[in-house]
């Protein structure tokens, strides 16, 4: 199969110092891809901004804004599934992917004066829902869709709304606010959630072996 991973992060700035984004450290992307490319897939890794090495059989481009985020995934999805209209490719969206970006981005470091207080933020586009609704990938009987989910409350309704919401096989759900799962730990307590509603609870156990679990999922797809 075709794996295309999104892992970290992603950068939104507001000039050429300051930006908004969150903790994420990729983890649990790069254990997927590792993941993949151990159990003998053809891996891309579409990075944002972390500190991991490329996993060993991985093909990778970083990027930094969401925008260009989805630009990779587009531009790697179209060629993929150019390539082989056949072979199953699957996309899995583990990025912490900001919602929001600052509406302008300064070209030079804006000084304290210059800033008002007040920052205008407009919406990103939503990687997952564009990839879903494009005409060219939406028609590929070949093509999968697997999402996270990273919840504080109410993780497996929300979880399920967003599966049916963004048109995916399945979606990762963990409560981030739990020790030992989410942002940055080694560890990860996750549920499949199925778009019927149907959920598989997993026990606590090392990224590492969320990823091969899901891995091994997305190969019964
Ligand atoms: O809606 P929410 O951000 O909670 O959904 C999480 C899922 O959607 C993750 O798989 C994440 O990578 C993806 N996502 C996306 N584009 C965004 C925000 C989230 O693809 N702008």
């Amino acid at each position: 199969m075709k794996i295309v991973v999104t892992a970290g992060p992603t950068r939104e700035y507001l000039d050429p110092v300051r930006f908004l984004s969150n903790p994420s450290t990729g983890k649990m992307g790069f254990q997927v891809a590792a993941a993949a490319a151990r159990r003998g897939h053809d891996v891309l890794l579409i990075a944002g901004p972390v500190q991991l090495e490329t996993p060993k059989g991985v093909k990778r481009i970083n990027v930094v804004s969401a925008r260009e985020m989805l630009d990779a995934a587009l531009d790697s999805l179209v060629l993929f599934s150019d390539l082989s209209r056949e072979q199953k490719t699957v996309f899995i969206s583990t990025a912490a992917v900001a919602d929001w970006r600052p509406a302008e981005c300064a070209s030079s470091k804006l000084k304290k004066h210059q800033m008002s207080g007040t920052l205008k933020l407009v919406r990103n586009p939503d990687i997952l829902k564009t990839i879903a609704k494009t005409p060219h990938l939406r028609k590929l009987p070949s093509l999968r869709l697997v999402g996270f989910a990273a919840e504080t409350d109410d993780v497996l309704s929300e979880a399920a709304r967003k599966c049916r919401e963004k048109g995916l096989s399945f979606i990762v759900a963990n409560d981030v606010s739990e020790a030992g799962s989410g942002f940055g730990t080694d560890t990860n307590r996750v549920t499949f959630v199925f778009p019927d509603g149907e959920t598989r609870p997993l026990p606590q156990m090392s990224k590492r072996r969320v990823a091969g679990a899901i891995i091994r999922e997305v190969e019964n797809l």
